[in-house]
């Protein structure tokens, strides 16, 4: 059985796994990133992990936050590791293990690793959802990922829900982002009590508690996310909607309300067939190796 390493990148460290075929994790390594950073110890600490799982492997896929051109395979900067600047992931770790790697925004491996590992994997198309710190987005049709020009695609997280709305880490008002998500929650959550909740967790606590500020927001961020997307589904037409993502832990809160508010507002004749519902949290490294994966398949 063919087996491929999935690399995940992201939060001050890099995970990676083998994985076979069928999803399972055969090894894995974690490293820490160095506190400062810049694209040569960074590399160092990246081939360090990958080595000592790279003999039993026919490719590497690599996942991390943007900016990155999937084209060129270069991380073009990131937020959460200030010091790396236009790191060309792709050639080097080609260079170095002599296999093919693919690279793509951690979004995009979700999405792909749901799509052929989770849920819904007997579907023809999946819009992906992950609902976390921000919402991100991916789309899969017929096993190959649609990730748009140069890798940047299927952002859903700032499509505009209200227009002049609340302000977003993007720099426009309204984005989805800013109304269901662990910074939008918390954020609409202090502008009307100023007080800081520290995660998702404590804001779902609040709801299941009866707080009716904490329920106010969610059902409106709810709506927003409801619309956000009907408007991807009348756009992409496809046949699942998944949702995945740190936030979903709490779906059976607010899952049933999201559902009845997009099939209630999309096309009847898309609704029929729709399916609709939570995935199954699948291992960010594990996404990453399905991009080696689905290659084998396309
Ligand atoms: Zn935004």
């Amino acid at each position: 059985m063919k087996q491929a390493i999935g690399v995940d990148i992201g939060g001050g460290s890099i995970r990676v796994s083998l994985f076979n075929e069928k999803g399972e994790e055969l090894k894995s390594n974690h490293k820490k990133t160095p506190e400062h950073l810049d694209n040569d110890s960074f590399l160092s600490v990246l081939n360090e992990a990958i080595e000592p799982l790279a003999k039993e492997s026919i490719g590497i896929g690599v996942g991390s936050p943007g900016p990155l051109n999937n084209e060129t395979g270069v991380l073009l900067k990131s937020a959460n590791m200030i010091g790396l600047n236009n790191l060309p992931i792709k050639s080097s770790l080609e260079a170095k293990f002599s296999l093919p790697v693919f690279y793509e925004n951690d979004a995009n491996c979700a999405a792909l690793g749901e799509a052929i590992f989770g849920n819904y994997k007997d579907c023809e198309s999946q819009l992906i959802l992950t609902l976390g710190t921000g919402i991100g987005g991916g789309f899969v049709s017929k096993g190959k990922l649609y990730s748009g020009y140069l890798g940047n695609g299927i952002e859903i997280g700032h499509t505009t829900s209200v227009i002049g709305g609340a302000l977003c880490g993007c720099g426009v008002n309204g984005c989805v982002e800013s109304y269901f998500s662990t910074i939008g929650l918390l954020n609409r959550y202090f502008e009307k009590t100023n007080t800081k909740l520290t995660n998702a967790e404590v804001f779902f606590n609040l709801v299941k508690n009866g707080d009716l500020v904490a329920k106010d927001i969610l059902e409106f961020g709810t709506k927003a996310l409801a619309h956000a997307v009907r408007g991807a589904v009348h756009l992409l037409n496809p046949e699942a909607v998944v949702f995945v993502g740190g936030i979903t832990k709490s779906y059976e809160i607010f899952g049933s309300a999201l559902e009845t508010e997009i099939r209630s507002t999309i096309f009847p004749v898309l609704n029929d067939r729709l399916q609709l519902g939570p995935g199954g949290n699948l291992s960010g490294t594990l996404g990453a190796a399905s991009l080696v994966f689905a290659k084998e398949k396309n």
